[in-house]
């Protein structure tokens, strides 16, 4: 029983800057404090193993637990994996790709390890958080790119047959610049929801914006800095309700919106969760609002409402709730099931 007693779960998000981690007993409940420790995935895998070592000692120490006690660890990377093994360097090292991450530290640590992506770690983290939910949930996380993942109800992740679904990111939209052309798309393709909701997007759409007559008057343009800055600088000027600001979040909801009505449409998941750092944004009830007219725009009516019961909603929208720890309670949560 003692050994019941004291089972945990590790949950270790591998970002670009940090790796956040949490530590979850069998039965789900938060163990200690949640650990941040600093990043080292470009200096290649062993480095990032080092880090994550780091992040289970101080885990387990802050929690009164032992590291014998870790009975499973779930991890999650920024890049697409299949079967542990990293496909795509990414936002890695070079050297993280063909080698099966889970294993090698999992032969490290002596704990078994799963691994997935971050959009579905955060996924199975905002599905985690709502317990009393039958559903499962479609998470869209608009930040520097844009990412998603799909939990199926029970609380299964959907990876796809290689690790490389929910892209949400590179799905085609039907939306073009004012003299016609497709955006270019970090990934090669062009016309990628990433090239309209975005940071990316937001410096592109900014510059655009700026060089027009209608705006030559406008703060962003009375200094000289880099439009990465400028563009970064766009949500405080949101949430001071400047006109520019505004309306490029606005283009940015609606065409989220539109394209959530595709993927809606695709998965029905009944819940749409919309995570990324808006989520702490002042203006996030104008933004979502705007995201739901967007979808309301392009899906049918039976993806809003039951016709037999009209106070039954059929796709519900909400904030994520977990945060930057999200992805981190998810594999955490996951590698209790996996290994539970
Ligand atoms: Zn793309």
């Amino acid at each position: 029983m003692k050994k019941n007693e004291t089972r945990c779960f590790a949950g270790l998000d591998v970002g670009g800057t940090s790796v956040k981690s949490i530590l979850i007993d069998a039965s789900g409940n938060r163990l200690g404090e949640m650990v941040e420790v600093p990043s080292r995935v470009k200096e290649g895998y062993a480095a990032t193993f080092d880090q994550l070592e780091e992040a289970l000692f101080l885990l387990t120490k802050r929690a009164g637990q032992r590291r014998s006690d870790i009975a499973g660890i779930g991890l999650d990377i920024p890049a697409p994996s299949s079967g542990g093994i990293v496909r795509v360097q990414a936002n890695l090292g070079a050297d993280w790709v063909g080698v099966n991450i889970p294993d090698a530290f999992s032969a490290r640590v002596g704990v078994p390890v799963y691994m997935t992506n971050d959009g579905n770690a955060a996924a199975a983290g905002e599905y985690a958080a709502r317990p009393d939910s039958d559903d499962g949930l479609l998470l869209i996380a608009p930040g520097t790119g844009l990412g998603g993942g799909l939990v199926l109800p029970g609380g299964q992740i959907y990876e796809g047959a290689n690790g490389l679904a929910l892209e949400v990111g590179h799905a085609s939209v039907p939306f073009r610049e004012a003299n016609g052309a497709l955006p270019d798309c970090s990934c090669g393709l062009k016309g990628c929801a990433e090239t309209w909701v975005s940071l990316m997007a937001l410096r592109r759409r900014l510059g655009i914006e700026l060089a027009k007559n209608k705006w030559q008057a406008h703060t962003l343009n009375a200094f000289s800095a880099p439009i990465e800055e400028k563009a970064y600088q766009l949500r405080d000027y949101a949430e001071r309700g400047d006109p520019l600001a505004l309306s490029l979040f606005f283009e940015q909801a609606s065409i989220l919106g539109y394209a959530i009505a595709d993927w809606v449409r695709l998965f029905d998941p009944g819940l749409v969760v919309i995570g990324g750092g808006l989520a702490e944004a002042s203006f996030r009830d104008q933004y979502m609002a705007w995201v739901i007219e967007g979808f309301e725009d392009s899906a049918w009516p039976i993806y809003l409402k039951n016709p037999f019961d009209p106070q039954a909603i059929s796709t519900r929208f909400e904030w994520a709730i977990e945060g930057d720890f999200a992805a981190s309670l998810g594999m955490a949560f996951v590698a209790g099931e996996v290994f539970g």
